[in-house]
């Protein structure tokens, strides 16, 4: 089959002909329809150092996709071929403390696909029946493509109450833009994002943001006072991976805000402790989605209106997958989504 491989310790990817995955009696074997780019794909594309350290190659890279069942092993009773499905791209342990609890989302010994687990970037993929999630009827595959990122999106939105509450979100890249859907959709009141990108802020207002703000020029606290708010954000979610940023947002949270942080800090990043501990915020950290309440949680808002379609920037035919990567090291792209049935 055709994938796209990290074949040796350098920069780039190349697209090879390996063999079909095997199929394990607990796998299901998945014709892949869809996949798009993340930006752990972009940290693997451009061999940085966590991919270095991370990567055993080869490795054929990729985790966002959706696909179409082909093949079951034998202890597969409650999958068949036929059926429209994505993946969770944490594979759990099963055994550990929070495994057994059924926290799989907190398990001690997770491999991702496409990082340490053979990925989706490929005509077939082979997961464990664990780790399938099944598409409702008619679900668009582009968007269906996307349950991994969005996931991360709600995972992180959701931690909070959001009816009628003031959301800031600093970061407007793919996750940020799509939280911003999801927070809008959930019943939030103003949607405040950030971000140093225009084109970024033009996508996040597509994707229902009530107001942009680009920080180079702009100051939250003029932003909440014209919006007639008074106490500061109620809800923050750190999608930026920026510690000024993240400094913004701790100082524009009203007494007793609820922080989510995604976004993955630089080491040594500070910040203002003083104003967490006098003014009671929340901090929460948030890593991937809950298996399987998020991707619940997911279907059933995209199946009753969220459309978060605006954030797809490009789409390709998985042989033009050069132009996607490059479009994403340019910043020109939010989503590019890579057809893997042309
Ligand atoms: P992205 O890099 O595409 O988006 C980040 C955005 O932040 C960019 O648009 C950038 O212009 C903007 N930004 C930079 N400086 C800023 C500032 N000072 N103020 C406001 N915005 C600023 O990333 P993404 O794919 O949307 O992911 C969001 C973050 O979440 C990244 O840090 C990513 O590494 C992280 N992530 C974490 C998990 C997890 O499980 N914890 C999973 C996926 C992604
Ligand atoms: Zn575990």
């Amino acid at each position: 089959m055709k994938a796209l491989v990290k074949e040796k310790a350098d920069v780039g990817l190349w697209l090879k002909d390996v063999p079909e995955p095997e199929l394990g009696i607990s796998d299901v074997l998945i014709k892949v329809k869809r996949a798009a780019i993340c930006g752990t794909d972009m940290h693997i594309y451009n061999w940085d150092d966590w991919a270095q350290n991370t990567i055993p190659v080869p490795m054929v890279v990729g985790h966002e996709f959706v696909g179409e069942i082909v093949k079951v092993g034998s202890n597969v009773i409650d999958f068949h071929p036929g059926q429209i499905v994505s993946g969770e791209g944490h594979v759990v342990c099963s055994r550990c403390r929070n495994c057994m609890a059924g926290h799989r989302h907190l398990c001690a010994h997770a491999s991702g696909i496409g990082v340490n687990w053979p990925g989706a970037f490929a005509e077939y993929v082979a997961l464990p029946m664990s780790n399938v999630w099944e598409h409702r009827p008619g679900i668009d595959l582009d968007v269906a493509s996307l349950f991994d990122p969005l996931g991360n999106a709600v995972h992180t939105a959701l931690q909070w109450d959001l009816l009628g509450e003031d959301v800031l979100i600093t970061g407007a890249g793919p996750i940020g833009s799509m939280a911003a859907a999801v927070c809008r959709h959930a019943g939030a009141r103003h949607v405040v994002i950030t971000d140093v990108v225009p084109e970024r802020l033009e996508t996040a207002k597509k994707l229902g943001a009530t107001r942009t703000v680009d920080v180079r020029n702009q100051n939250l606290k003029d932003v909440q006072a014209e919006l007639g708010m008074i106490e500061g954000f109620d809800v923050g979610l750190e999608m930026s991976g920026n510690s000024s940023a993240l400094n913004d947002l701790i100082e524009n949270m009203c007494h007793g805000g609820k922080v989510s942080i995604l976004g993955i800090q630089t080491k040594g990043a500070e910040i203002n402790w003083e104003t967490v501990i006098f003014n009671m915020l929340t901090i929460k950290g948030i890593y991937g989605r809950e298996m399987y309440a998020t991707w619940y949680k997911m279907s059933v808002m995209v199946e009753n209106g969220l459309d978060i379609s605006p954030v797809i920037t490009h789409r390709l035919p998985y042989q033009e997958f050069q132009e996607g990567f490059d479009l994403m090291n340019a910043g020109e792209a939010s989503k590019v989504v890579l057809n893997w049935e042309a």
